[in-house]
């Protein structure tokens, strides 16, 4: 079982401004095959699969600990490419004629000819973008995709049930990854991305050596000596040699509040690059930082707003006679329910609905 968080990672700075190119890039650290996604999932995969945990319990600890750390990564990367996008077309809702207009990049858009908003196209930008997903398929947000369109899928997933094999596996996935957060970086100066990819590459390195401890332990065997892959240090990149400047390259963090105590017998003695002591933090999560604010993208219709009438439509519907449920209240609309009540304020004016809502606080 699971248990979750309102929280990201870390605080991601406000972009400078919308960069859909970025965040179609960013696509890649989520779904691509070396991205968050199949390191959440293979790491799941070998856990869910896991045999023989009584003589191996550290191994299978250190799985599921890495696995739970790495939703937090999807997290981030999907935080990331969501403010990339946010205000990447113009704002223009159609509900609203002569409505505001933000702003317009493109010269088709003011050469279509359309009723009801101010401009006519407000998403014309979007044909110039090259991944349209973001604009057709979604709100201007993230997609379990990688950087070409191509849905994740679960053959990105190796759980071969040989805890060897998966081991250098997992090693070998958290090397690409690191090639691809280096790639992404250097197509990105955008600050956001980097804080992202700079953060990302600290954590993702303590998972590239804690797979290399793990088939140390396992086999004698001594993989740090072939880091780092590839070879460049993550003390290169300014927005990861700021978290390694605070320990977190030797930090382990703790994601569970009760289990998995046992990964310390792998996470243990010298980082194989700079000699500093690894060290377990026993039931402590990252500190974590508020999810960024999403506004709305009208000429998307999202989120959407409730239209009145219908409101109205509906509450004379119940008026004159709705269904009970079971605990005794009218049925409300789905939009009410997805809403919690909380845009009553057209509904008040219809007896039942505003009543009912109000009962509920
Ligand atoms: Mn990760
Ligand atoms: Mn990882």
């Amino acid at each position: 079982m699971i248990q979750r968080f309102d929280n990201i990672a870390i605080e991601l700075p406000e972009p400078d401004s919308a960069n859909p190119a970025a965040a179609a890039a960013v696509q890649e650290l989520m779904g691509g095959k070396f991205g968050e996604m199949s390191t959440l999932m293979n790491y799941t995969f070998q856990s869910f699969n896991f045999r023989g945990k009584k003589q191996y319990r550290p191994f299978y600890d250190l799985l599921c600990n890495i696995a739970g750390e790495e939703w937090s990564h999807i997290e981030l990367v999907a935080a990331t490419i969501n403010l990339l996008l946010t205000g990447a077309t113009t704002r223009a809702d159609r509900n609203k004629p002569g409505g505001k207009t933000a702003r317009s990049t493109s010269t088709k858009a003011k050469n279509l000819v359309s009723a009801g908003t101010t401009d006519p196209a407000p998403l014309a930008d979007a044909l110039d973008y090259r991944y349209a997903y973001h604009f057709v398929a979604s709100g201007q947000s993230a997609m379990p995709f990688d950087s070409m369109g191509n849905p994740w899928n679960g053959s990105y997933v190796t759980a071969t049930g040989n805890l060897k094999m998966d081991l250098l596996h997992n090693f070998f996935l958290e090397c690409g990854a690191r090639a691809g957060k280096m790639r992404v970086y250097e197509m990105c100066p955008d600050p956001t991305a980097r804080a992202m990819v700079g953060y990302l590459l600290v954590r993702g390195g303590t998972h590239i050596v804690a797979y290399a401890k793990a088939l140390e332990k396992l086999t004698g065997a001594n993989v740090g000596q072939v880091l780092p892959i590839p070879d460049v240090s993550n003390k290169k990149f300014p927005e990861a040699m700021k978290h390694e400047a605070n320990g977190l390259h030797r930090i382990m963090w703790h994601f569970s509040p009760s289990d998995y105590t046992e990964l310390d017998q792998i996470w243990n003695g010298p980082h194989p690059e700079d000699g500093e002591e690894l060290e377990f933090r026993m039931n402590e999560m990252p500190p974590g930082a508020p999810w960024p604010e999403m506004p709305d993208e009208p000429q998307l219709v999202s989120p959407g707003e409730l239209d009145p009438e219908m409101i109205n439509y509906y509450a004379k519907r119940l008026g004159d006679g709705g269904e009970e449920d079971v605990h005794g209240e009218k049925e409300r609309t789905s939009a009410q329910r997805a809403n919690g009540g909380a845009r009553q304020s057209a509904a008040a004016s219809s007896s039942r609905i505003g009543r009912s809502a109000n009962r509920r606080r």
